[in-house]
């Protein structure tokens, strides 16, 4: 008699992150613990942007920090790669809303500080770093202070330092909300076409915003998030908002 294969970690080739029944509860002192995530199921796979799109306090920030190996579920298996993930991996990079640089370091060691960790000799990270500074639209301003530098520059170089380490998932947790509309509206343009040229060094990104329409334009699939507690409720494919599609009657008659 053949035994039907074990559930054993066999992801497709191109599957990045899955997370199967995933649960997070906060502790509180005086009352009883928050349940901020419950029975959350979602699988990244290589090549696409996904949008995770919900309200404030749903518990986004807290899926990525989960994703980012930085904050372990309560409950539930997250497989990166096929394989359980039990802390930050090479191969997941995040930029943050309020951007998270060290004002004391210039923009060139803000860059580098990713490659730091990983061991990089010096020459190579300099080098590194110089590439991720001017793709991202700044050359020129490897010596400055995040002080010196706008709201938009400074986002820019939180994207420099995730892009430096070629990272195969980009985590983007609400990175235009603190910007300008303007100025959002810039950085997003100049992030659709580098992903259209392919031009960025990562496999997929995974964006969390609060804002349908940046979801729409942005992504080519959008999972809908509901809160109390926070669990995928929806998915929605956005076929045409894939920089492939960008040329679709449908897609430049929402953009034009
Ligand atoms: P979102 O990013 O969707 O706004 P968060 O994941 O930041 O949601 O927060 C979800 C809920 O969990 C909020 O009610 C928040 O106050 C609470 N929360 C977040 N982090 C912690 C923490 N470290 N300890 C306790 N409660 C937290
Ligand atoms: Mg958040």
């Amino acid at each position: 008699m053949t035994l039907p294969a074990a559930a054993s970690p066999d992801p497709t080739h191109d599957e990045l992150i899955r997370i199967v029944g995933c649960r997070q509860a906060y502790h509180k002192e005086s009352a009883a613990d928050l349940v901020v995530l419950d029975d959350v199921h979602l699988t990244l796979r290589s090549g696409e942007i996904v949008g995770l799109l919900g309200r404030s306090g749903s518990g986004k920030s807290t899926l990525l920090r989960i994703i980012a190996g930085l904050l372990p579920p309560t409950s539930g298996q997250v497989l990166w790669k096929g394989r359980e993930l039990d802390g930050p991996v090479p191969g997941i990079a995040m930029v943050f809303q309020s951007f998270a640089l060290f004002p004391w370091l210039t923009v060139q060691k803000n860059v580098e500080l990713g490659l730091e960790a990983k061991g990089v000799p010096a020459a190579e990270r300099e080098q590194l770093a110089e590439n991720a500074i001017d793709l991202i639209g700044l050359g020129g301003y490897e010596n400055a202070y995040p002080k010196e530098l706008s709201g938009g520059m400074r986002q820019r170089v939180g994207l420099a330092r995730a892009l430096v380490v070629h990272p195969d998932l980009l985590l983007m947790d609400e990175p235009f909300s603190a910007l300008d509309v303007l100025t959002a509206e810039n950085l997003r343009t100049d992030l659709i076409e580098l992903w259209a040229e392919r031009r960025l060094p990562i496999k997929s990104v995974l964006l969390v915003t609060h804002n349908i329409e940046e979801a729409v334009l942005m992504c080519d699939r959008i999972l809908v998030f509901s809160s109390n507690p926070g669990r995928v409720a929806h998915e929605l494919s956005v076929p045409f908002a894939h920089p492939r599609n960008r040329e679709d009657p449908a897609f430049r008659q929402l953009v034009d």
